[in-house]
């Protein structure tokens, strides 16, 4: 694959990374171990008694659950683009992880942390 292209779109990978993580941060808390792994923060119980409270509580769960799947996707996003910069550094981008075939440039562009070509994606 052509320098410039790769160089591009590992620009595109570091935004990318920099604005999931802005997203992540804002409702996760990043583990220590292992690196790279996100927890989802559960709502803090404020101490309120009563009705209120218990219906603020039972919200509070359900957002957090809401959260769950966006946190899972971004974290995914977020290993495939790692994955893809690690590659980048090694000199094995762009290359399909299951046939070993060069990933076509035209979906790199769209979706640079493709790890596999579309024929082995399905
Ligand atoms: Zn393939």
């Amino acid at each position: 694959m052509e320098k410039k292209l790769v160089q591009k779109l590992k620009k595109k990978l570091e935004e990318e990374k920099t604005a999931i993580e802005n997203q992540l941060k804002r409702f996760a808390k990043k583990d220590i171990k292992p690196p790279g792994d996100w927890d989802t923060i559960f709502p803090k119980w404020d101490g309120e008694a009563g009705g209120s409270a218990l219906e603020k509580a039972a919200d509070e769960v359900e957002e957090y659950e809401a959260r769950l799947p966006v946190e899972f996707s971004l974290e995914t996003r977020l290993k495939d683009i790692n994955l893809a910069l690690e590659k980048i550094k090694e000199g094995r981008y762009g290359i399909c992880e299951k046939c070993r075939k060069e990933i076509p440039q035209e979906r790199l562009q769209v979706y640079p942390e493709a790890r596999f070509c579309l024929k082995c994606k399905k």
